[in-house]
């Protein structure tokens, strides 16, 4: 026993080392919530709906929140009016990005079978920062990926990354109609975080990550409790920092989505899709760099 305990004790000094290593190389890691970063536009004040707070949630049919239910885990049951979906991103979105958004439309377009997204390019003249709050971007019907550099107009807290809003159809609440995904571009730096670094005090966020979260609340899901599904992509929580992402879906995930759009092809395997996407999110080429930045005194975790 002894022995073996010497072993423990190595192995774990190991992965100690390991750990301090990584955190000592890279940036900041810390936990971000992402509680209140998405819901319907309210209703009743449409459009002088001001700017709601980070306690907004989608509500979504009866029995969301209930496991057992054929609706849990779904604010939508019966997505979009019609598919693909046609959409556009911010004019000033580099073309890095665009890339990153749509490898995450890509892991729901493997997760069902199904194309889901159609590209129709730059909106002209258009960005996060051409509206004059969080709801009015859904005034224009374009399904817009905007970036915000006056982050504080949503009325979200500074700490929320990203934030999806949309309308139910008015003839069917449980579709959706249009919807829009605003990303926090002025207290985060969004890209590929296996290769880009912090600037000044704007840490990194993995773009892949955060969007097929936002994605995933864009298509008809709500967050999922980590005590029923803790690999989910939908669950309110992120890791952020340096060399950090969090691609892949859970099979729940897989499941969920195919209840809103069925599944075509392979697809209907869930088990072997999932594979496939744990699969295809790690061909990711690795981080070439190692960063100079120091690390701060927030609370550093690893996952
Ligand atoms: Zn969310």
């Amino acid at each position: 026993m002894q022995h073996l305990g010497f072993r423990y004790t190595s192995l774990l000094a190991v992965v100690m080392t390991l750990f301090v290593t990584f955190v000592a190389c890279g940036s900041q890691l810390y936990q971000v919530s992402l509680h209140g970063d998405s819901g319907p536009r309210p209703s009743v004040t449409q459009s002088t709906a001001p700017a709601s707070g980070g306690a907004l949630m989608a509500s979504g049919p009866d029995g969301n929140a209930d496991p057992r239910s054929p609706n849990f885990g779904l604010h939508a049951p019966g997505g979009w009016d019609s598919l693909p979906i046609h959409y556009r991103v911010d004019a000033t979105m580099p073309a890095a990005q665009v890339a990153q958004i749509q490898l995450a439309m890509h892991t729901w377009e493997v997760a069902t079978g199904r194309s889901l997204f159609a590209y129709d390019g730059m909106h002209q003249g258009i960005t996060g920062d051409s509206f004059k709050d969080l709801y009015s971007s859904l005034d224009d019907s374009k399904n817009g990926l905007y970036l915000d550099n006056d982050w504080l107009k949503t009325g979200k807290p500074t700490v929320v990354l990203a934030t999806t809003i949309w309308d139910n159809d008015a003839s069917d609440v449980n579709k959706i109609l249009t919807a829009d995904i605003r990303y926090n571009d002025q207290y985060y730096i969004f890209g590929d975080a296996l290769v880009i670094k912090p600037v000044d005090s704007r840490e990194v966020v993995d773009l892949q990550t955060v969007a097929t979260h936002e994605l995933g609340h864009f298509l008809g899901l709500i967050h999922i409790d980590p005590s029923i599904d803790a690999h989910s992509i939908m669950v309110a929580s992120l890791y952020i920092g340096q060399g950090l992402t969090t691609r892949a879906l859970s099979s729940g995930d897989i499941k969920r989505i195919q209840r809103i759009y069925g599944c075509g092809g392979s697809a209907c395997n869930v088990e072997a899709t999932q594979a496939l996407i744990e699969k295809m999110v790690h061909e990711a080429p690795p981080s070439p760099a190692t960063a100079s930045l120091e690390t701060s005194n927030k609370s550093t975790v690893a996952k």
